[in-house]
């Protein structure tokens, strides 16, 4: 019988009876003590060689010469620290060694960071001080590594890298020191936040059941909670705007945000922190993972954990006790809705799952489309400094899963390959549009236009904002559907800072104050008239009224209007104020718009 083996080392020899011995590399070392060393490896010393030696389960031996000249060592253990600590008999001295680096804490960017900046990282380490050389990898946790740079001597030293980051996104960092024994140590960093100022923003409003374990202080309480929140940069800001509110009355716990730290948006999911108070005191610090499943209602998903920055952070309530900043929220709404903005454009309907066999779009296709979207846009009537930008624009193309059709960035546009599964329409023709709407059995019928999309997501590069209509920068784009750039578009160019009222405005009516009774006259104002920007808020009568009860489910939302009386009684004032206030309105009320109307009958 013989059993297989696997490769031995070159110095494996067999004694009689079969046992192997592993013969040592340096002549007459005079091998003394061999024991398990912290690294999964058996140590012994040379005493002859004045020498550490490693042999590895499968007998592999690596020699360090220690650095006293011959030491005599001898008897060694590995300590309680995890080092092997060496008898030294003939330099009356004791040497500890590490055969594991010992990395230390990464030192990163505390502060939110935009896309594409480079940001610097360094982490101490100590090594075996036995003339070991090290190397570090960063793993930056957006699925890249890149070798670190290490600056070592006697056994310690330090590592630095560089990074950029071209996705938003909360990352872990991860720096692993190796040694040329192979030991290795690691440090982790927690968190870097990337944010995207021109990413998108959120909107929210609805309830949920808060989960058993949510509230700290009584683990078992469940109950109906209620939320609004909306969270967005604005033009040029590094910090985000906007208000969340929380309501979790079985609890008596009313959190309201004060400020902002970061906001990161990715294709539906939006997640940012900031600080705020508890029943209107306090200094806590919370986190909103929010994310926009398309459905509206149960659908979407919601986690909030607030902390104590006065206790040393202790948690206070959170809808998923001890998940990761990083994890996905769970909690699904039981009624309201979240909206992830982005500058997107999605297929209505959703993601053909089944369209697995489209061919993806190539360079080549996409490249007149966009000369033909440029000039739509400038037959209807942008200027020449406004194409020349539209030149200058990077097209790419990107592989979304989901709905995504396309996604506009500054100064660059991202086109689906296969236009969510449906495939696109290149039309042969595209200065006409004969094609549209597609008839059964045309070829434009059950494909998405490539020319809509890219004009689309052209706009976004002009300064246009998506709309929820039918128009070229609706959100949502049917297949088999033509939409062309409009003339009256080329002149609202205006993003929220551009915003001015119009001199003729009167001046804004004010607020219900805080639990007062809204008329459905009022409501139904709001949303017949776009609060959009350039809309005319001013026309819109806001006012106490005694028609109808505040639905249970708005009582956060005329919270959060109310925390903007202040911008609201100033916007005559104010263009900038007003335009806050434009954009709060907007994002509150498109938020709740589904749920108002069945609400108030
Ligand atoms: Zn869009």
């Amino acid at each position: 019988l013989s059993l297989p083996i696997g490769p031995e080392p070159a110095n494996v020899s067999h004694q009689s009876g079969g046992v192997p011995a592993f013969a040592i590399p340096t002549p007459n070392s005079n091998p003394d003590e061999i024991r398990p060393g912290p690294d999964g490896n058996l140590w012994f010393t040379e005493t002859g060689a004045n020498q550490l030696a490693r042999i590895t389960p499968a007998g592999v031996i690596t020699e360090i010469p220690i650095p006293t000249p011959s030491s005599g060592p001898s008897g060694f253990v590995t300590g309680p620290d995890g080092k092997l600590w060496v008898a030294e008999a003939n330099a009356n001295q004791i040497g500890r060694f590490s055969p594991i680096p010992t990395v230390g804490p990464i030192t990163a960017p505390l502060a939110p960071v935009a896309v594409n900046t480079a940001i610097n990282v360094s982490a101490p380490f100590t090594d075996a001080n036995l003339g070991t050389t090290d190397t570090a990898v960063w793993n930056w946790g957006d699925n890249s590594t890149s070798a670190g740079t290490v600056t070592e001597t006697s056994g310690s030293g330090t590592v630095t890298g560089s990074h950029s980051y071209a996705v938003d996104g909360v990352y872990t960092v991860t720096l692993t020191v190796t040694n040329n024994l192979g030991g290795s140590g690691q440090s982790v960093f927690q968190y870097v936040v990337v944010y995207n100022p021109s990413a998108g923003f959120v909107t929210g409003g609805g309830g949920i059941t808060s989960p058993a374990g949510a509230y700290a202080a009584n683990p078992s309480l469940t109950g109906q909670a209620n939320f609004g929140l909306n969270a967005k940069y604005k033009s040029g800001a590094t910090v985000p705007t906007g208000n969340t509110d929380f309501q979790f009355p079985a609890a008596n716990l009313t959190f309201q945000s004060t400020s902002y730290d970061w906001l990161v948006i990715t294709t539906n999911q939006a997640q940012y922190q900031g600080s705020g108070t508890i029943n209107g005191a306090g200094n806590y610090g919370f986190l909103v993972t929010a994310q926009d499943n398309g459905g509206g209602s149960t659908s979407d998903k919601l986690r909030l954990k607030i902390w104590d920055k006065n206790n040393n952070n202790a948690v206070v309530y959170d809808t998923q006790p001890g998940a990761a900043n990083t994890a996905a929220p769970t909690t699904a709404l039981g009624g309201g809705r979240i909206q992830v903005h982005t500058n997107a454009q999605l297929v209505a309907g959703g993601a053909n799952a089944s369209g697995g066999n489209v061919a993806p779009l190539t360079a080549e296709e996409l490249q007149p489309v966009v000369q033909e979207a440029i000039a739509r846009w400038e037959a209807a009537g942008i200027d020449a400094t406004q194409v020349s930008a539209l030149s200058q624009v990077t097209v790419g193309i990107a592989a979304f899963s989901g709905p995504w059709l396309g996604m506009a960035f500054p100064g660059a546009i991202w086109i689906d390959q296969t236009a969510a599964g449906y495939g696109w329409y290149l039309d042969p023709s595209p200065a006409g549009d004969s094609a549209f709407p597609a008839a059964p059995g045309s070829p434009a019928y059950g494909t998405v236009d490539l020319l809509t999309v890219v004009e689309h997501e052209l706009g976004h590069e002009l300064g246009f904002e998506d709309t929820t209509g039918d128009g070229l920068m609706g959100v949502f784009l049917p297949t088999g559907v033509r939409r062309v750039p409009a003339p009256d578009q080329v002149s609202v160019n205006t993003p929220d800072e551009g915003f001015v009222p119009p001199a003729s405005s009167p001046p804004l009516a004010t607020l219900p104050a805080r639990g007062a009774v809204v008329g459905s006259d009022v409501l139904a104002a709001l949303l017949e008239t776009p609060l959009d920007k350039g809309g005319a808020v001013a026309t819109v009568a806001l006012g106490p009224s005694a028609e109808a009860p505040v639905p249970p489910s708005l009582a956060p939302v005329l919270l959060m209007v109310e925390n903007n009386r202040g911008d609201l009684t100033a916007a005559t004032s104010s263009g900038q104020q007003e335009a806050n206030l434009v954009w709060a309105l907007d994002a509150v009320f498109a938020s709740e718009q589904d749920n108002l109307l069945p609400e108030l009958g």
